[in-house]
């Protein structure tokens, strides 16, 4: 999947977890800003061991730590895109947050659900690309739906630019519209 669909889906997910809440959540501004920026960057998270990955085009240098880190974490789609990953990450992320708190005035915890729901999309929009997810890793079986590698889809091609992109998008807007009441009452908490 593209950096563009990695985005959409981590947005997706969100929106998928936030209409299920069993209640609106209440936040202050900042920390709604944050906890999207955070789901932004999760959805890109695991490719952090591609050089030519979205993630690293947000940071100055990013190229150059990008080539850096990328050796070390055995080239594209391995250990961050696997189950030890996940934990890594959400361990990690949460290890790296709390230092953060005394400093920032924002709910960690809210940032790093949307941090983690951004992570979790990313995982789940490469299961079904031709390349598959190496879930198990250092096993170096690769999950994928469907099983068969022929059938699956190519990264950045017609059936993820045309049927997947906008599936995710009709997807998400039709959430918020058949549960505007929740994003309006979201919205106007913020605000006050
Ligand atoms: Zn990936």
């Amino acid at each position: 999947m593209t950096g563009r669909s990695h985005d959409l889906g981590a947005f997706t997910l969100l929106i998928i977890a936030f209409v299920h809440l069993p209640q609106v959540p209440s936040m202050t501004i900042l920390t709604a800003v944050v906890a999207f920026g955070a789901n932004f960057l999760g959805g890109l998270f695991p490719d952090i061991d591609q050089t030519t990955s979205d993630f690293w085009d947000n940071f100055r240098f990013g190229e150059v730590v990008g080539k850096i880190v990328c050796k070390y974490l055995g080239g594209h789609r391995h250990i961050s895109h696997s189950a030890i990953g996940f934990v890594i990450i959400g361990f990690g992320s949460r290890f790296v947050l709390q230092i953060l708190s005394p400093y920032i005035l924002i709910d960690m915890n809210i940032v790093w659900w949307c941090f983690m729901i951004g992570v979790l999309s990313h995982f789940l929009l490469d299961i079904p690309t031709k390349e598959g997810l190496p879930l198990f890793w250092p096993s170096t079986f690769k999950v994928g739906i469907p099983p068969f590698k022929s059938l699956r889809i190519e990264a950045g091609g017609i059936v993820e630019n045309y049927v997947a992109f906008p599936g995710m998008l009709l997807l998400s807007a039709y959430l918020m519209y058949h549960n505007q009441s929740m994003f309006i009452q979201f919205f106007h908490q913020i605000v006050h």
